[in-house]
């Protein structure tokens, strides 16, 4: 039997005062000897848990075998098969509730580090090209047309899926750059715009075309999609309508969306100003509210803009916090403040309409809820303030209604997101599937990647049934 070794490999990370002054990754990598020290972990699994516990079911002591072995192009071709976006997903997936929670060794505390292994065998391939193997492409050519509706992870992965099956893909976007939240929303500092360009580049050379300035809905609908001779349409709109606390003294100046605020700096460069067009005025105390991913996120862009204090409010504690670990971790390194157990009130202003506070009562957490965390409740005359000048919302966001008010027969559920057979992707409306955020509400990159290719699949198997 293989020796256990419980020494998982730290991630190099950029050193902390330069990378609060700058938008370059945070995380570094593992070095080739550390790559090759971590797979020495893996033992080999006749029968994997860890591969149950990725959406797209990649063969994971498979890759991290030929890693071993130092056959990258083996090791790539391995991943690339069940996954079209392994550089992404390397970076920001959430290994510790996916594939690293079902490794065999986290129940000693210390997993394989499945997605940092992942992410160094997606980065050599990028950077040997001329190395890497062909996927087995263009199985037949059914000569029939697909249409997908976005171009974010749950849209890329099922149009790679349907391209390497022969079908003739379309994809119609609604912005300028493809790519969704993987290019508007998650920061360079996560996540580098030249690795997600890298995997769009990746699925076009599949085949795909990618339509940009297409808003369906309003220049066409899926009803004239599917009237142009397009044989079936996967709709991945993701969920892009923020929500937002509906407490007095929100349309106050200085308050943000956090969608607002990350598009303006991703998409848009805002940091660059005014070398690039828009600008974003950041103050100097900022309250971020929200405790997931994007809080975290905002949270980080705005030290980076420079700003004195930034606050983090949530109304429950650490432990019940949907970001990930070491998104806090990097966070409360780089000095973000987090103000736990509290909730906002009201927002406060001067006579201009500019925000100067926010007014927060103090949480104290009750019995468990059905999202399975324990409920917050507010502790009455519990009142206090924070002097601040910029707030950024995160609070969630839900599907925009755009596409299903534009599209006939599609049934939604009573929170507006479209509703589908979770096997298939399938919808109410005849030739037409659905997946990602728009079907599930916000959630993950992999859950997205792993809906676009459950979709992809029902979709093949319909047409060829129906000829
Ligand atoms: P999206 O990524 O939202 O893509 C939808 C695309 O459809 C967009 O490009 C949009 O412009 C386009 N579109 C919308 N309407 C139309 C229309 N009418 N016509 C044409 N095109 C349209 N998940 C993780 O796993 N790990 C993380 O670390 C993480 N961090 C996150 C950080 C932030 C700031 C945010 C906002 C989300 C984060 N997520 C993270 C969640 C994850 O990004 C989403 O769950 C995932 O992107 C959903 O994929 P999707 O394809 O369904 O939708
Ligand atoms: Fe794990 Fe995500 Fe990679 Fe799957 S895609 S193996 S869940 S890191
Ligand atoms: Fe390797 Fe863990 Fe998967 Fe076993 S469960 S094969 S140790 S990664």
């Amino acid at each position: 039997m293989a020796k256990i070794n419980l020494n998982r490999q730290p991630m190099p990370k950029q050193p902390l005062e330069s990378r609060k002054n700058n938008f370059d990754e945070v995380a570094l990598g593992y070095t080739p000897e550390q790559a090759l020290e971590e797979a020495s972990r893996c033992l080999q699994c006749p029968k994997p848990p860890c591969v149950a516990g990725c959406p797209v079911g990649i063969d994971i002591p498979d890759f991290i075998k030929a890693l071993r072995e130092h056959d990258m192009p083996e090791a790539t071709h391995i991943l690339k098969r069940k996954n079209s976006l392994p550089g992404i997903c390397g970076r920001v997936c959430p290994q510790e509730s996916q594939c690293e929670k079902s490794c065999v060794l986290a129940k000693k505390g210390a997993p394989v580090a499945i997605g940092r292994l992942e992410r160094y065998v997606a980065d050599w391939e990028r950077s040997h090209p001329e190395l890497v193997r062909k996927q087995g492409a263009h199985i037949d050519h059914h000569g029939k047309k697909i249409a997908i509706v976005g171009s974010g992870p749950a849209g890329l992965s099922c149009s790679a899926q349907l391209a390497q099956m022969g079908y003739e893909v379309t994809i119609f976007e609604a912005l300028h750059s493809a790519g969704g939240v993987l290019t508007y929303g998650i920061p360079s500092f996560r996540l580098p715009k030249d690795i997600v360009q890298g995997e769009i580049d990746y699925v076009k050379s599949l085949g795909v075309e990618i339509q940009l300035d297409q808003v369906i809905g309003k220049i066409s609908t899926v009803d004239d999609i599917l009237k142009n001779g397009y044989a079936a349409v996967f709709l991945a709109p993701g969920a892009g309508a923020p929500m937002f606390l509906n407490i007095p003294g929100e349309n106050l100046n200085g308050i943000y969306s956090a969608n607002e605020f990350l598009t303006r700096i991703n998409l848009m460069k805002a940091y660059l100003f005014p070398e690039y067009d828009t600008p974003i005025k950041t103050g100097n105390r900022v309250a971020v509210i929200g405790g997931g991913n994007v809080a975290m996120d905002a949270a980080r862009c705005a030290v980076r803009l420079g700003a004195e204090k930034v606050y983090i409010i949530y109304r429950r504690s650490r432990t019940e916090m949907p970001a990930r670990q070491e998104e806090r971790e990097n966070a409360e390194e780089e000095g973000v403040i987090f103000t736990l157990l509290t909730n906002p009130k009201r927002f406060i202003g001067d006579d201009r309409g500019k925000l100067t506070a926010i007014e927060l009562y103090k949480m104290k957490l009750g019995e468990h809820d059905d999202t399975g965390r324990r409920r917050p409740i507010t502790i009455p005359e519990s009142e206090f303030t924070i002097d601040i000048d910029t707030a950024i919302v995160a609070l969630g966001t839900k599907p925009n209604p755009l596409i299903p008010s534009s599209t006939t027969d599609l049934d939604l559920t009573r929170w507006g997101s479209v509703k589908t057979d979770a096997a298939t992707g399938r919808t109410s409306k005849d030739s037409v599937w659905c997946g990602g955020d728009m079907a599930t509400g916000a959630a993950t990159v992999i859950s997205a990647m792993g809906a676009g290719k459950i979709a992809a699949t029902s979709i093949d198997s319909y047409l060829k049934n129906t000829g």
